[in-house]
């Protein structure tokens, strides 16, 4: 028997719920089929228990800091297991409040693994649902090279399973996983090495803040293997060995992949419905999340466009309003989108880098800079510095790229984003009265 329905949507995730949950606020009958917990990658094995891992990070550095603003006593020791069982538990909560917020809107729970069988028709075990509107938000898992022991070690998706800290590690990658989880590892107190196969982390981002997150990683005791191509992993008893170029190879207890990010969408035969993918499996869309068979949508991580939870769920709900609430046109403008790496120091970024800026405006780009040491490092020895960028374009200096490196600037770039999104320019930055004494002061008193 073939259930018939008005969108269809397949995955739980960031994108499939949003764009569900909107769906049937417009009084559109909606079936989601999800195949594991609800909330997908973001709830269960990414933004949130990173987030709580990270914090526990961060308290772990404050501790260090503490005999410097006069504090005394016995260091506290970390129990992994505890904070990972309240962490999967406060994971549990959020996937109910997933389930609930679903239910009261009124959309249907189909549990298992989708499969396309014809155009806007699929099949979950023995049943199959066949819609107007059918949406892909599979999202994706984590790659691993293509190397003899790559077996050996964990992805992302390990780390969260991990029922102890591992004493000696080697993180591969040089993207926001390989950062952020390396930071964390070492802050909690694993010997943890970075290897990476260039010259430097974050490639992809404004080229101040790759070296400079190298530099403070370092001083926090990460041993930042640069230019170094993993090409084997071997046991040796309880050992891993990592061959990485250097004449010997890096003893460890973990091997951490963190290489990016494939599609999911393997299983889901997309061929059988006329879906276009491209060479990596990604489903490409157009900026109103058309895929090239019509009445078929995708949205988040699987589209290959920016993989962040809050693009997955704005892309998804202006979907939503589109083919379900009539509002002809709407769509999400991918410029400008704020993003945080949760290192140590975060870094915060939105719109260009200076070399694109350069690309793009040649010699009308100018480019504002201000290095300094927060006030909190005043009393401490051990020093970290913050280093803020704004990229300015044209006679009337448009701010086109914000570039932060330093404490608090995960909190501090919502505010600014929101300003470069209305077209601020510099001297709108200027004419704001800065607060003091906060780093983000620096933003409106540079020259
Ligand atoms: P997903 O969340 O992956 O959801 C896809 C869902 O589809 C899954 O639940 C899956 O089980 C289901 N599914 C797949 N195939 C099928 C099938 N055939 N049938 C039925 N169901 C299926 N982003 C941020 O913005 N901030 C962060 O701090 C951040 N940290 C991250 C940390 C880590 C370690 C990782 C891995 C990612 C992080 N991200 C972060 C990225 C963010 O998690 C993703 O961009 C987001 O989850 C994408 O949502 P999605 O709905 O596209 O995919
Ligand atoms: P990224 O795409 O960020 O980084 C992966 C990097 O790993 C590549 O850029 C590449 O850097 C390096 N790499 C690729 N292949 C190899 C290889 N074989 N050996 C060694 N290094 C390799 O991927 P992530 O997995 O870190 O994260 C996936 C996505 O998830 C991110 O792009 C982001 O969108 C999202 N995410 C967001 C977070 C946040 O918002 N805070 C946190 C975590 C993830 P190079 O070419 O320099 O070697």
């Amino acid at each position: 028997m073939t259930t018939k329905t008005d969108f269809l949507v397949i995955g739980g995730g960031s994108a499939g719920v949003a764009t569900a949950r909107r769906a049937a606020k417009h009084g559109a009958r909606v079936i989601l089929i999800e195949r594991g917990r609800m909330g997908g990658t973001c709830v269960n094995v990414g933004c949130v228990p990173k987030k709580v891992m990270w914090q526990a990070g961060r308290l772990a550095k404050s501790m260090s800091d503490m005999p410097d603003y006069g504090f005394d006593g016995n260091p506290m020791t970390h129990d992994w297991g505890r904070l990972v069982e309240r962490r999967e538990a406060y994971i549990r909560r959020l996937n109910g409040i997933y389930d609930s917020n679903l239910d009261r809107e009124g959309v249907e729970v189909v549990r298992g693994a989708a499969q396309f069988v014809g155009p806007r028709r699929v099949r979950v075990d023995q049943a199959e649902f066949e819609a107007e509107h059918v949406l892909v938000a599979v999202g994706g898992r984590p790659s691993r090279p293509q190397i003899p022991g790559a077996e050996l070690g964990i992805d992302s998706d390990g780390f969260f399973a991990l029922e102890a800290l591992p004493p000696r590690v080697a993180v591969v990658g040089a993207g926001y996983i390989a950062v952020e989880l390396a930071g964390i590892l070492a802050a909690l107190g694993s010997q943890t090495n970075l290897l990476f196969r260039r010259d430097t982390v974050l490639r992809d981002f404004d080229a101040m803040l790759g070296p400079l997150l190298a530099e403070a990683m370092s001083d926090q005791k990460v041993r930042m293997l640069a230019n170094s191509p993993v090409s084997k992993v071997e046991r040796d008893g309880e050992d891993l060995l990592v061959h990485h170029g250097a004449p010997e190879p890096l003893r460890v207890d973990q091997v951490l992949w963190a290489v990016g990010r494939s599609p999911e969408t393997q299983a889901l035969r997309l061929d059988a419905a006329g879906i276009e993918m491209d060479e990596r499996g990604f489903v490409p869309v157009d900026a109103y999340q058309n895929t090239n068979q019509s009445g078929v949508y995708a949205v988040g991580d699987v589209t290959g466009g920016p993989a962040l939870t809050p693009v997955a769920i704005a892309a998804g709900r202006r979907l939503a309003d589109r083919v379900f609430g009539g509002q002809t046109g709407r769509h999400l403008d991918m410029n400008m989108i704020p993003t945080v790496v949760f290192s140590s120091p975060t870094i915060g970024t939105v719109g260009l880098t200076e070399q694109q800026a350069r690309e793009q405006f040649g010699d009308a780009v100018k480019v504002y800079r201000s290095t300094f040491r927060s006030l909190y490092y005043g009393v401490l020895d051990n020093k970290q510095i913050s280093c803020f960028k704004l990229v300015c374009v044209g006679d009337d200096e448009r701010v086109v790229g914000c570039h932060l490196f330093g404490g608090g600037a995960d909190e501090m770039l919502q505010g600014f984003a929101v300003a470069m999104k209305m077209g601020a320019t510099k001297r709108d930055f200027d004419e704001t009265v800065a607060i003091h004494p906060t780093s983000a002061e620096e933003l409106v008193t540079m020259t």
